[in-house]
């Protein structure tokens, strides 16, 4: 990776929700992908042992011998860990399931919640934009994805129950500001799998704005098979379906993203 010069204004972002299926790894994978086709270097760290983000972003986990797991208990660089995509301006951090092996190896560890932070240090000034895509619970790797992070992004799916375990989560989020990150804020939330012909969906929306008010993004992103097939085939929507209403919609968060930031 080279160094730019452009050093000051990295923004790390958590994309959180501690529910499954609400569009974390989508959103991870095509906003990034977005944001390089604005030209902003763009990092994504999987942190979900699942590693939807790390084959979505076109990388195979098979072949790879070291994960972010190394950079958070075995001591490596995490600049040795980072992975090309297709685009030149998006890279990857990937996650393999040897990363679920953390949430446990982590609680017997010295400065346990600080481990993501400590080793995004010395790489964080070479891009504009770094997420962290959190794996579906409030253990420590999500405590160490909140440490690291200077703000969260919380996807909200329009389903019934939506804001269930919101409160949850951002008790969760007021723990870790208190005590280990006091900067922490909420950069935005998204509303995902939007289906305008539902009124539920159309509920959903109403119930999240009044509870969050200008904190949620304009975008909706859209309901498309298209984002759903895209990782099947590596690649992030904005290129597997350019015209598609799914990229359309992440790029407009694109832009919203940058202009917040
Ligand atoms: P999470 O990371 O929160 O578990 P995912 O991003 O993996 O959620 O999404 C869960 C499932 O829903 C995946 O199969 C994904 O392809 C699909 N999905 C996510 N967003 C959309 C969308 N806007 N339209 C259609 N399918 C979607």
């Amino acid at each position: 990776v080279k160094r730019s010069k452009s050093a000051k204004d990295t923004r790390v972002i958590a994309i959180i929700n501690q529910k499954g299926g609400v569009g974390k790894s989508t959103t991870a994978v095509n906003l990034s992908a977005a944001l390089g086709e604005m030209n902003r270097k763009t990092l994504l760290v999987d942190f979900d042992p699942q590693g939807n983000s790390t084959s979505g972003l076109g990388v195979e986990k098979e072949g790879l011998e070291q994960c972010v797991y190394d950079a958070l208990l075995n001591d490596v660089p995490i600049e040795e860990l980072i992975q090309d995509t297709e685009s030149k301006k998006v890279f990857v951090v990937p996650a393999t399931i040897q990363l679920a092996g953390a949430e446990v190896e982590l609680v017997s560890a010295m400065a346990r919640e600080t481990r993501l932070k400590e080793a995004l240090e010395p790489i964080k000034d070479e891009f504009d934009f770094i997420f962290i895509d959190c794996p579906p619970s409030l253990g420590l790797l999500t405590i160490n994805a909140l440490t690291a992070a200077d703000s969260v992004l919380i996807p909200i799916q329009c389903e019934y129950y939506a804001l269930e375990g919101v409160t949850k989560l951002l008790e969760s989020m007021k723990m870790v500001k208190g005590r280990l990150n006091k900067k922490l804020d909420t950069f935005g939330v998204l509303l995902t799998m939007f289906d305008s012909r539902t009124s539920l969906s159309n509920q959903v929306v109403e119930e999240v704005k009044n509870y969050f008010g200008d904190t949620t993004f304009k975008t909706l992103i859209p309901r498309t098979v298209k984002l759903s097939e895209a990782p099947s085939y590596g690649m992030p929507v904005t290129e597997y379906a350019p015209n598609n209403k799914g990229a359309k919609a992440y790029m407009s968060l694109a832009k919203e993203v940058i202009s917040r930031a």
